[in-house]
């Protein structure tokens, strides 16, 4: 019989697929690793697993025990799945602004969401900061993963994703490309990728235009889960080669643009980090071999880039070459 013991056990091994449509012209070849075939729909189910088998050994997590992380989104997901699988209970800390379909989704796995104002300042002790920190103080056995500083963040890219994009492309990878948000991702799979190919692989990270890592102060844009306001331990420098910021308009364009030609229904930060991919393989030739990286799916935007409504309020379809359907009035 062929079957898995636990959801644990299918978390990486994701497929790379080749991209026909948004690469016409190009001579490179440019593959997407994608993360949305984790259990949990994202990449961060890698870190999850890692960062939770690694506190098990420390002993910093203890059976029974509980995970408490400030995140609404794709690593809280990770964390109740495995979390879940293995007996410990969860308590996310997430800001009002996060739409209730999230909350759901964590609430649906079996984690506690604590809800907290997003109109305080971080000082003040019901901000979502503050929260969590009073909650690892109070509830007793807590464990705080926090990913943006935990070392097994990194590692577990250095471990999977880097290893399996080297064996999937037999060694012939020649560009890494990924957003960065903690800069997990890029770092470990970076590292990984640089050392067993004595440096040949450049790695190159896509950003949103005003984050830090593209020169930025960190101004507000609207793609999720990429691009900081501060540099976060997590994330090793030395491991990029090169920085791309994308606009929140061509990333959101591209990202319709994945679903549309190459039926890949993918979040935002896929679509900006296909577009930095695209400007890496611009001058590259036939012998070229580009991997970019698509953290999750695109289900949970479905309200936003998929919805006209919203992107033609900020002005993102203007010049996206959107052709008259049945409803529109022309
Ligand atoms: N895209 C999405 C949707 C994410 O949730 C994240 C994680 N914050 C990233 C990209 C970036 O990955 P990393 O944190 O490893 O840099």
């Amino acid at each position: 019989m062929r079957y898995h013991d636990s959801m644990i056990s299918l978390v990486g091994n994701t497929p790379l697929l080749r991209l026909n449509s948004v690469t016409k012209g190009l001579r490179a070849t440019v593959l997407a690793k994608v993360e949305y075939f984790n259990p949990g729909g994202s990449v961060k189910d890698r870190i999850a697993l890692r960062m939770i088998e690694a506190a098990e050994e420390s002993g910093a997590l203890q059976p029974g025990g509980t995970i408490v992380e400030p995140t609404s989104g794709n690593t809280g997901v990770g964390l109740a799945i495995v979390a879940q699988q293995k007996g410990y209970k969860c308590v996310f800390v997430c800001p009002d602004k996060v739409s209730t379909d999230k909350i759901n989704v964590l609430r649906a796995y079996g984690a506690e969401v604590v809800v907290c104002p997003t109109a305080v300042d971080p000082e003040h002790p019901d901000s979502y900061y503050n929260v969590s920190d009073r909650l690892v103080r109070e509830i007793p056995g807590a464990w705080k993963p926090d990913q943006y500083s935990n070392p097994n963040n990194p590692r577990s890219h250095y471990e999977t994703t880097g290893p399996e994009l080297w064996e999937q492309t037999e060694g012939r990878i020649t560009h890494f490309v990924a957003g960065v948000g903690t800069g997990g991702t890029i770092s470990g799979t970076g590292r990984y990728l640089k050392e067993v190919s004595g440096g040949k692989v450049r790695v190159v990270g896509a950003d949103p235009e005003g984050s830090v890592y593209s020169g930025g102060s960190g101004r507000p844009y609207l793609v999720e889960g990429v691009g900081e306001d501060f540099w976060p331990t997590a994330y090793d420098p030395k491991v990029t080669d090169e920085i791309v910021a994308v606009s929140d308009k061509d990333s959101f364009q591209m990202t319709r643009r994945l679903a549309k030609e190459e039926g890949l229904l993918v979040g935002g930060s896929c679509g900006m980090a296909v577009v930095g991919a695209l400007k890496v393989a611009e001058g590259l030739g036939p012998d070229d071999v580009v991997v970019v990286l698509l953290p999750d799916s695109g289900r949970g935007y479905l309200s936003k880039i998929f919805n006209d409504e919203w992107m033609a309020d900020y002005g993102f379809l203007e010049d996206a070459g959107h052709s008259a359907s049945v409803g529109d009035v022309l």
